[in-house]
């Protein structure tokens, strides 16, 4: 095989050890190929090592059980981590790493340090509770159960995080150095390109993309232009599809008009990051364009409460609308009679209020949290409406009352469906197949192999053929464990 070349062998093969020549750079792919969750991806250049993302494996078990395999790598040997945005699925292994050994400084940018800060605590406490509930059923194989980490080793591992700014390159050692770029995708989030030097001492840089975010949404700037890369990961969460692109906010205001005709509440299991602020942003604008009367609207998550602080503090995430608020000293994330609540008391407390209201509460697939017993309330009531406004997994409550079953259990009672159940399609934070191919026609040239990741099959596979036929670039779908010789 020739120097330099990227070989077929190494593109193509499955198998854990790449047999190139030994190079000056490598790339590893260890998470988030042939699913969406557990990005992963190891980058060593100049002996060095830089991991890029560090998120957990989540939904099917087969998946899950992958969180507990030992990394291809000892994690001491791991000398930096940078991570494009907060999500649990590109952030959530952070604690085990760390408790493996790992040394080194983890890298985010502020408003990414931040909501760790909340999501990483969060995560552990879910991962000792599914321990104490495998105790309690007996159904572990290991006994007693142990959960993959706990609070303690996700508050160690917030003592690594350092905080970058945007647009500003950091040196790591001496032939590596990374840079964010805002995504738009949620607060935060960020594409990451690291820069190496080849062993001719031509810089290289490899671009990952993270999640990308959507154009022309409030709150958070779009996607940044990138002009050039000479290797690119490219998210393709939506790869094969494109989102409703109707404005949703007249979806909202038929929702909720017709709701309040019926003196009923409206009711909207929503991610507390993200979407619960966009929500309440759109409500503003909303009620302030006389589309929908003025009514108490109630955001009931305590993690949709912190978010929600937090995404008015990074003012370096704005988007010019938002900085015009910024200026103006108004609270976008808010509407005129506004709440975020606090504690139990008062979340039981908007049951019992009477009249048309909103009340925007977590999880957002409805398999936990407060927005049960709102749930638990509001379902038999006819006159009510639950809003679902982000994707419903199969098997969760909201993909069920979303398929138009009549009965849910909820807390091992039985409750009737009466209400009605609508969909809002258009809140995605994910770019879908046009947007993710709007961002790529920013590049003035071709990477050299564009990676095609963090998909289903299907979906990856569809954005693969899209860049390949509009595009004209080389362009393959990684496979896990695969390394890659980046010449
Ligand atoms: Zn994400």
């Amino acid at each position: 095989m020739k120097s330099g070349a990227l070989t077929p062998h190494c593109l193509l093969s499955s198998e854990a050890v790449c047999y190139c020549p030994p190079r000056m750079a490598k790339l590893h792919f260890w998470g988030a190929v042939g699913t969406v969750t557990g990005s992963k991806y190891l980058l060593e250049a100049g002996g060095s090592r830089l991991l890029v993302d560090c998120g957990l494996f989540q939904g099917l078990k087969e998946l899950r059980l992958r969180n507990w395999d030992d990394l291809p790598v000892n994690p001491a040997s791991i000398n930096w981590v940078a991570l494009t945005h907060a999500h649990i699925d590109h952030s959530g292994y952070l604690p085990r790493l760390v408790r493996s050994g790992f040394l080194g400084p983890i890298y985010a940018t502020s408003g990414t340090a931040d909501l760790l800060e909340i999501l990483l605590p969060d995560s552990a406490r879910l991962q000792e509770e599914d321990a104490d509930y495998a105790n309690r059923k007996g159904f572990s194989k290991h006994q007693p159960a142990l959960p993959l980490y706990t609070e303690q080793d996700a508050r160690a591992a917030l003592k690594h995080v350092q905080s970058v700014g945007y647009g500003k390159r950091l040196p790591l050692g001496t032939h590596l150095s990374i840079e964010f770029a805002s995504a738009g995708h949620i607060l935060g989030s960020g594409f990451v390109t690291a820069e190496f030097q080849d062993d001719g001492g031509r810089p290289v840089k490899v671009l990952f993309s993270g999640d990308i975010g959507r154009y022309n949404e409030p709150i958070l700037n779009d996607p940044s232009p990138v002009e050039e890369a000479d290797y690119l990961l490219v998210e393709s969460t939506y790869g094969d599809r494109e989102h409703d692109h109707h404005n949703p906010k007249d979806r909202l205001a038929e929702i909720i008009n017709s709701t309040v005709s019926r003196g009923g509440k409206v009711i909207i299991p929503a991610f507390a990051v993200g979407r619960t602020q966009l929500l309440v942003y759109y409500l503003r604008e909303l009620e302030e364009e006389g589309r929908i009367p003025v009514l108490p609207v109630a955001v009931d998550t305590p993690m949709g409460t912190s978010a929600t602080r937090l995404y008015l503090k990074h003012k370096e995430d704005h988007d010019p609308d938002m900085q015009r608020f910024d200026e103006s000293h108004v609270n976008a994330l808010s509407t005129r009679h506004f709440s975020l609540v606090h504690g139990r008391e008062g979340s039981k407390a908007l049951d019992a209020a009477r009249g048309p209201s909103v009340i925007i509460s977590a999880s957002g697939m409805a398999t936990g949290g407060r927005i049960l017993h709102h749930l638990a309330h509001y379902l038999p009531d006819a006159a009510s409406t639950v809003v679902f406004v982000g994707y419903q997994a199969v098997g969760t409550r909201g993909r069920r009352l979303l398929d138009g079953e009549k009965f849910v259990k909820i807390h091992g009672e039985m409750i009737e469906v009466r209400a009605a159940i609508e969909r809002v399609d258009s809140l995605s934070a994910h770019a879908d197949s046009t947007e993710i191919m709007r961002w790529l026609s920013g590049f003035k040239r071709p990477p050299r192999t564009t990676f095609v990741v963090h998909g289903e099959p299907r979906s990856a596979q569809a954005l693969h053929d899209r860049i390949a036929s509009t595009l004209g670039w080389p362009v393959v779908i990684p496979v896990r464990g695969q390394v890659v010789d980046l010449g």
